[in-house]
């Protein structure tokens, strides 16, 4: 079943509340009500609404402060926001569209008016959110890409930095991917691609995030995990990648991937990381493919090829 899409209401009189409320409530959406400007922000930030429907008209903080704060944080500037005023004046509608409310209801307001704006707002964020999402997916493979990992990343890092604990990076990349461009053709080569973020996928737990780091690279972010536990999730990736056949007319393509782990432990920042991760990588690469190799030289993660 699909989620009811959330409404806030933010509106300093009880009627007006109580109004939006029942009309709302009638299509189906869920509706939260704030009756000033603060408790409405405190709300938007706790309940995360689709759409917010904003008075102009209150005694703490006008709509337009509440929209310029809703705007200034990264976390909401997202939601669209609808103003509700007594007035309609034209300076208050331009001076609304401009702080970024994607429209405006003159009060007391018609309920079928409400209901169109609302339903019309609701829409527009729904694309947004579409394409948002697509745009951290890699049509290929359908694993989240290079962005998302990048922002994903960032988040974790400093999770570390707040409260302590434990963060890991493998990088990934198919052995020897061009002959199989070169002997199978291209789109071979996509489903050996797909394939393979497949058995990858497969691998991790809920929590980690395995993407598509480029071309023929597949990276993994592993939270709540040093380099040693790590490593083992990348030996499995590589026996799971092993275990692939992909067949092209008469002929089977058997890919396998070389895996470089690293830890936050043993890195000074996110870029560090993602570079040791590399270097590992290489190494494996040199010592022969088809295999793992830990953060340093010498200390292989679970090593690997039997
Ligand atoms: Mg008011």
């Amino acid at each position: 079943m699909i989620k009811p899409k959330k409404v806030l209401i933010v509106d300093d009189s009880s009627d007006a509340l109580a109004l939006a409320r029942v009309r709302l409530g009638k299509e189906g959406l869920e509706v939260v009500c704030a009756d000033g400007g603060k408790s409405g922000l405190a709300l938007a930030a706790k309940e995360r609404p689709d759409l917010i429907l904003l008075d102009l008209d209150m005694p703490d903080l006008s709509g337009f402060d509440v929209c310029r704060a809703l705007k200034a944080d990264e976390e909401l500037c997202m939601i669209p926001v609808i103003f509700l005023s007594g007035s309609g004046g034209p300076e208050d509608k331009v001076k609304g569209l401009d702080l970024g409310a994607v429209d405006y209801v003159t009060k007391p307001f018609d309920a079928f008016e409400l209901r169109a704006r609302v339903n019309a707002a609701l829409r527009t964020k729904h694309m947004q959110d579409l394409l948002i999402e697509y745009a951290k997916i890699d049509p290929l493979t359908g694993l989240a890409n290079r962005r998302a990992l990048m922002e994903r990343l960032a988040q974790e890092w400093a999770r570390i930095q707040r409260h302590g604990g434990q963060l890991s990076f493998i990088m990934g990349d198919v052995d020897h991917f061009k002959r199989v461009n070169d002997t199978h053709g291209h789109l071979a080569g996509d489903r050996v691609l797909r394939e393979i973020a497949a058995a990858i996928a497969s691998q991790c737990r809920e929590i980690d995030l395995p993407t598509r780091y480029g071309g023929e690279e597949f990276a993994i972010l592993v939270p709540d995990e040093n380099a040693e536990g790590a490593g083992r999730l990348a030996e499995r990736c590589r026996q799971a990648v092993e275990a692939i056949r992909v067949t092209v007319g008469s002929e089977t393509s058997r890919p396998t991937a070389s895996f470089g782990v690293a830890d936050a432990a043993a890195a000074g920042s996110a870029e560090a990381m993602i570079q040791q991760a590399d270097e590992a990588l290489y190494r494996a690469k040199s010592a022969g493919r088809n295999r793992v190799e830990g953060p340093r030289p010498g200390l292989a993660a679970a090593n690997s090829t039997p």
